[in-house]
């Protein structure tokens, strides 16, 4: 459902990644795993188009995303196609950028009617099911500072899932929460993951995590994917020295 092809990404003169070729199935969970600055972050912003590729394309769900083909040939995707595509893909950052003035309802209903189009009944029902979802159903009527860091995350999950995307991005999720809130949010992502219909692609630095949720991993380094295979392949027989270096940070 996700192809990317020979991929280049330079920033200025800085090449970030370099001749980058991922495909990923449709439910399949991916995780991307690697030191920082190895380009991982830039992997799954070209695919939400927050950077555009410098060589290469890349397809989500049979669609080219940065490119169109027109009489045989690949000419640069203008914006109404570039938003078209990009509303299958969904997102959850580092920090969970939830509006502070809205609602948690509110919160995860905006986009669904400005986006989708959706009557104000439908999205609050989708809205209600995904807050279920991630066990937040009794938080509805509140804001999100009235939340902890963890439950905002978990709203965070639930705007994303409302919009239904075919692909679903996260990008170090736990990092920015105190260690004792981590765990109920890799728990929602265990249990949507365990769903299996999502397409997920997930940036993370919780090594336990991503043997038990993932169907491949990827070893970023240097812009390279070093290593890939099952997460026992990659995490528990990782065969560079690279990788076992990195590994080893972890125990
Ligand atoms: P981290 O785990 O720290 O988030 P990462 O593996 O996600 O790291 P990227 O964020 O993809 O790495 O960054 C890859 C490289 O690209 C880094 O060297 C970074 O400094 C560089 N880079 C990223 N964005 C830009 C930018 N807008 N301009 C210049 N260089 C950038």
């Amino acid at each position: 459902i996700v192809r990317y092809r020979n991929i280049k990404k330079a920033f200025g003169d800085t090449v970030v990644l370099n001749e980058l070729n991922i495909d990923v199935k449709k439910g399949e969970k991916i995780a991307l795993i690697g030191p920082s600055g190895s380009g991982k972050t830039t992997i799954i912003r070209m695919l939400m188009t927050l950077e555009q590729p410098t060589e290469g394309t890349i397809e989500v769900d049979g669609e080219m995303l940065w490119h169109k083909e027109v009489d045989g040939k690949l000419i640069p995707a203008d914006e109404k196609h570039l938003r078209r595509v990009r509303g299958n893909i969904g997102m959850v950052f580092q920090q969970y950028n939830l509006f502070p003035h809205m609602t948690i309802m509110r919160n995860c209903t905006e986009a669904p009617i400005h986006v989708l189009g959706l009557s104000k009944e439908e999205a609050q029902a989708r809205a209600r099911e995904m807050l279920m979802k991630v066990g937040l159903e009794d938080k509805i009527d509140m804001y999100p500072s009235q939340l902890s860091g963890g439950q905002q995350q978990r709203v965070a999950i639930a705007r994303s899932l409302v919009m239904q995307p075919k692909v679903l991005l996260f990008d170090e999720v736990t990092a920015a929460l105190d260690p004792e809130l981590v765990g109920e949010v890799l728990e929602v992502i265990r249990d949507i993951a365990a769903e299996g219909e999502t397409t997920m692609m997930l940036i993370t630095h919780e090594m336990d995590f991503a043997l038990d949720v993932a169907d491949r991993v990827f070893f970023l380094d240097a812009g390279r994917i070093a290593e890939q295979g099952t997460p026992y392949e990659v995490i528990q027989n990782p065969q560079t020295e690279r990788l076992k270096s990195f590994l080893g940070r972890f125990h």
